[in-house]
C-alpha cells in the first residue's frame, strides 16, 4: 500500500532509512505514542471524563492531572501546562510580562518564534552578542543589559536564551545567565526546545523562572505539542484566570486561564505525549550515550581532508552543523547534478534528511540512531568521498 488516499503517501522514512534530518529525531514517536494517536484521534477525545471545573489538566481520567504534576516533578519546577509548541510557550510568557516597546534579551542564535513571540505583544529584541567559540555568556548578557539600560532608561522586561541553540547546537551558559538575572531582578525564560526530553534538565537548579520544552523537537510526540513550566512565584501571573463578565448575560468562565485560551493541548496529541512520557524518563539517562556516538561521528567526518565541524567540540548535543565546502562543495561544483551528487550518493546508501541540495555548511542529527546506525552513516560519508577522491587524513 503506497497511499494513505489518494494523492497522500504513506510516510516510511523512520522504517526504510536512515534519518538526519536536523530537527526530526528527538520527536520520532514512541510506538504507544502510536497506539495513543489511534486511539485518542478523535477531536474532544479528551473530554469524555471531563467534569467540573472543566480544564483539560484537570482532567483524571486518562490521568492528564497526574501527568501535569508528575511533568512538574520532572522538570524541577513548581507547575506544568500543556501547550501546542515551544512558541507557545514563549507567547504564553511574552504576553503576560512584556507591553508595547519594553525589551527583550534574547540571544544571537535566538529562534525566529522568540522574535514572533516579542513581536506579537509589540516588544523588541535586543541580541546578546556571542563569544569567540559561539557562545552565549553571562559577561556579555550583563553587558547587554546595561546597554539597553543605557539606550532605553529601563531594564529589560525578559531574558530568553536558548539552553541549546538551532544554528550549532552549542550549549549556553543557563547557569550564569539565570545568576544574572536574579541580580537584576528581570524574569529568565530557558528556551529547551532542544534540551527537554532528549537530557536530564532542571529548572530550578538552573535557577529559570520559566522553562520551555517542544514534544515534537525533543520529547516523542506529535505536531504541535510543548510545554511551559514555571515557578510558584509567576504562575499567577502567566496563568491567571480570566475575570471577564458578560455585559448583557454576566456570564464568567471563572477557572479558564487567559494565555492558554481555557484548554490547550487536547486530544491524541497529549495523551501520545503521556503514552511517551515513561520513556522519555528512561532515555534521559542515557544522553551521554547519545553524545559519545555524536562525537565518534563528528572524529571519522573530520577525517575527510577539507570537513569542518562549525559546532562546539568536542560536541554537548548530537545537533552539529558541518561545513564541506572544502570537500564535498568542491566536486558539486562541476558535476553535472551540481549539490544534488551528494544526496544522490546519500540516498543510493539509505540515508535521508540532509538539507537536498546542500554542499557547503548543513545540519546533521544523530540522536537515536545505533552505534551500527552511526558507523555505517561515518562509513558512508567516507566511501563517497573516496569515491570523488577526496583524500582521508
Ligand atoms: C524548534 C525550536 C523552537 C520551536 O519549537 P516549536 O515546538 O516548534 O514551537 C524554538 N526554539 C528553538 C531553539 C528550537 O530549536
Amino acid at each position: 500500500m503506497k497511499n494513505i488516499v489518494d494523492n497522500i503517501e504513506v510516510r516510511a522514512r523512520e522504517e526504510l532509512f536512515i534519518n538526519i534530518n536536523p530537527i526530526q529525531p528527538g520527536g520520532r514517536l514512541t510506538t504507544e505514542a502510536m497506539k495513543a494517536i489511534i486511539a485518542y484521534g478523535d477531536g474532544y477525545s479528551t473530554c469524555d471524563w471531563c467534569k467540573k471545573p472543566f480544564r483539560l489538566d484537570k482532567i483524571q481520567r486518562p490521568p492528564i492531572d497526574e501527568f501535569h504534576t508528575e511533568l512538574a516533578k520532572f522538570l524541577g519546577m513548581d507547575q506544568v501546562r500543556v501547550v501546542p509548541g515551544a512558541r507557545r510557550g514563549f507567547q504564553a510568557v511574552v504576553n503576560s510580562l512584556v507591553e508595547k516597546g519594553d525589551a527583550v534579551i534574547v540571544s544571537s542564535l535566538a529562534h525566529y518564534t522568540e522574535f514572533l513571540a516579542v513581536e506579537a505583544a509589540g516588544g523588541m529584541v535586543k541580541e546578546v552578542p556571542l563569544n569567540k567559540n559561539n557562545i552565549v555568556t553571562a559577561e556579555n548578557t550583563t553587558q547587554k543589559i546595561e546597554e539597553v539600560k543605557k539606550e532605553t532608561g529601563a531594564l529589560p522586561k525578559l531574558i530568553m536564551i536558548d539552553h541549546f541553540d538551532y544554528m550549532l547546537g552549542n550549549e549556553h551558559d543557563v547557569h550564569g545567565i539565570a545568576k544574572v538575572s536574579k541580580d537584576y531582578n528581570i524574569p529568565f525564560l530557558c528556551n529547551g526546545a532542544y534540551s527537554i526530553g532528549v537530557m536530564p534538565v532542571n529548572g530550578k537548579e538552573i535557577g529559570a523562572d520559566f522553562l520551555v520544552g517542544s514534544g515534537h523537537k525533543s520529547f516523542a510526540s506529535p505536531a504541535p505539542s510543548g510545554i511551559l513550566a514555571t515557578t510558584e512565584k509567576w504562575a499567577d501571573k502567566v496563568f491567571r484566570t480570566t475575570r471577564m463578565v458578560g455585559d448583557s448575560t454576566k456570564r464568567k468562565f471563572g477557572i479558564k486561564e487567559v494565555e492558554m485560551m481555557g484548554c490547550t493541548l487536547m486530544g491524541a496529541n497529549l495523551i501520545a505525549m503521556m503514552a511517551s512520557f515513561p520513556t522519555v524518563q528512561e532515555r534521559v539517562k542515557h544522553w551521554d550515550e547519545e553524545v559519545k556516538k555524536g562525537n565518534y561521528f563528528a572524529e571519522e567526518f573530520l577525517k575527510i581532508e577539507g570537513n569542518k565541524i562549525l559546532s562546539e567540540m568536542p560536541r554537548k548535543h548530537t545537533l552539529t552543523k558541518v561545513d564541506t565546502t572544502e570537500s564535498f562543495d568542491k566536486i558539486a561544483r562541476t558535476h553535472k547534478r551540481r549539490g544534488f551528487f551528494f544526496s544522490d550518493e546519500l540516498k543510493e546508501r539509505r540515508i535521508v534528511g540532509e538539507f537536498v541540495g546542500a554542499t557547503r555548511a548543513w545540519k546533521l542529527n544523530t540522536y537515536g540512531l545505533t552505534w551500527d546506525q552511526v558507523k555505517y552513516l561515518a562509513q558512508a560519508l567516507q566511501d563517497i568521498a573516496k569515491k570523488y577522491g577526496i583524500n582521508m587524513t
